[in-house]
């Protein structure tokens, strides 16, 4: 079924600085962050003499670099507001995955060089000069344990892994990371070449101490303060289709929270199975100053809990998160393609998005369709277009490659497009998209996946 009524213009949009400076600028600042470190190596080291010279020159070089990007991995995760408003934390999520493959590899370079380059510069075996180091210097021991459980995160975190590991599972065991690096912090300081010295070992330990404490504020008080400021509870639970239900979460000075269509937050109802579980779900409607709505499909446990909520249960809501919002809009005509549950922050921008809009809604049947009278009235309302996409995949075949989109949706090329459905459906429009001559800064879409 199609409902297309008459376009109408409203207000351009555009973002008024490019939505690419934020990120731009945090990996401009990541990376003078290593020119720093290299340079205070090169600064402490006169000359390279020898293969243990090389050894032990890489040794320390891999280790200073391992060191810094322990707190840029959790300085990524911290929350910060403008990193997950700007960037958005989907790619903050696979610049920390990225960060964390690299620091595996460095300590892992550190550990073989180091040794290596000792046991030639004290004529020993490897495996003797490795227990050496780990037995009989300071710190080692702490700095051996932090390297091994950090090498256990990497394993846990590996694809294969994680497809096994519930998320929840997947999450507990990651957070030993933290554990790890502050087990080798102590080792850095002490042993250390570069940063047994002054100022070096006070700039680091500043470094150390700042992004602790901004995990803290970002992580832990501003979501209590929040907790406390906004009381928010389960209003009701509406099913919205086949194991789709609303959830309606009452608060109070909603307005204070700043959410915008298209954002989510992490929910940790607060009932006795599912407290301590934080997962992110997308506002399903323009925030409202005494309510919020999210619309959850059931998957696992957390997300099948949903229906199951009963009216006063109390939510802590980490957030609001995320930059698939108006910002990222560059052209006043703007096409919105939602699949399956990834209507949800695509409802809340089809109410709220300047422009000229269109949306195309893919579901594998009528019954799957969600917020139909809602889409029709603000497709009404608006005079947008809806069109809605509904039935098998072969039917389907041809209608998400660039010249079925193209049909769809005269000049394709000047459309800003906000996406969001499964992961392999976004993958194939946004080929699809790329091929048709949409530009790449002009493709917006959200992972459900972290
Ligand atoms: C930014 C964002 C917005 C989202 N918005 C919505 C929404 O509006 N409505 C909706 O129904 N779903 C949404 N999701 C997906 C939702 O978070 C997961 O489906 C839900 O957490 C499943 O959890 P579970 O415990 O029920 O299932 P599980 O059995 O734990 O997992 C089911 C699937 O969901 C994935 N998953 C589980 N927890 C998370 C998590 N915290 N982060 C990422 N992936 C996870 C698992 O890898 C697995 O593929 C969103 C996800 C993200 C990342």
């Amino acid at each position: 079924m199609s409902t297309t009524a008459l376009s109408r213009d409203t207000a351009p949009t555009g973002a008024r600085t490019s939505p690419e400076t934020v990120p731009r600028l945090a990996l401009a600042l990541m990376a003078a962050g290593a020119a720093a470190v290299l340079a205070a190596w090169w600064h402490a080291t006169p000359s390279v003499v020898g293969a243990a010279g090389w050894l032990d020159g890489a040794g320390r070089i891999t280790g200073l670099l391992a060191g810094y990007l322990a707190p840029v991995l959790l300085l990524l995760m911290a929350r910060i507001p403008i990193l997950e408003h700007r960037v958005g934390s989907d790619r903050l999520a696979r610049w920390h995955a990225l960060a964390g493959r690299y620091m595996v590899f460095l300590v892992s370079a550190h550990v073989v060089t180091i040794i290596w380059g000792y046991a030639l510069t004290d004529g020993k075996g490897v495996v003797s000069e490795g227990v050496d180091i780990i037995f009989h210097y300071p710190e080692m021991i702490k700095g051996s344990l932090g390297t091994l459980l950090l090498f256990g995160t990497g394993i846990v975190s590996a694809r294969v892994a994680r497809r096994k590991l519930r998320y929840e599972t997947w999450y507990y065991l990651h957070l030993a990371t933290y554990l790890a690096i502050a087990l080798a912090f102590s080792h850095q300081i002490v042993n250390g070449a570069d940063l047994s010295v002054q100022p070096e070992q006070t700039l680091w330990s500043a470094y150390y101490v700042l992004a602790a404490l901004t995990l803290g504020w970002f992580r832990l008080w501003m979501p209590y303060v929040r907790d406390r400021r906004h009381k928010l509870r389960v209003h009701s639970v509406v099913p919205e289709g086949p194991g789709v239900y609303s959830v309606i979460l009452k608060g109070e000075r909603l307005d204070d929270l700043n959410a915008r269509p298209g954002q989510f937050f992490r929910l940790q109802f607060q009932t006795r199975n599912l407290r301590w579980v934080a997962n992110p779900y997308s506002l399903s409607a323009a925030p409202h100053p005494n309510y919020l709505r999210f619309t959850i499909k059931s998957l696992g446990d957390h997300s099948s809990a949903a229906a199951r909520l009963r009216p006063g249960t109390k939510v802590r809501a980490e957030g609001p998160y995320g930059a698939f919002t108006e910002d990222k809009a560059r052209s006043p005509q703007v096409l919105l393609i939602a699949a399956g549950v990834g209507i949800t922050p695509i409802r809340a921008l089809f109410e709220t998005l300047p422009g000229r809009l269109t949306l195309l809604y893919r579901a594998g049947s009528d019954r799957e369709i969600i917020f139909r009278r809602e889409l029709e009235d603000i497709a009404h309302d608006r005079g947008a277009r809806l069109v809605y996409l509904v039935g098998s995949r072969r039917r389907h075949g041809k209608t998400l490659t660039p010249r079925g989109l193209m049909n769809l949706v005269p000049d394709l090329k000047a459309h800003d497009v906000y996406l969001c459905g499964p992961e392999p459906m976004q993958q194939a429009v946004i080929a699809a998209l790329r091929e048709a001559g949409v530009p790449t800064s002009h493709i917006h879409h959200e992972s459900f996946e972290f």
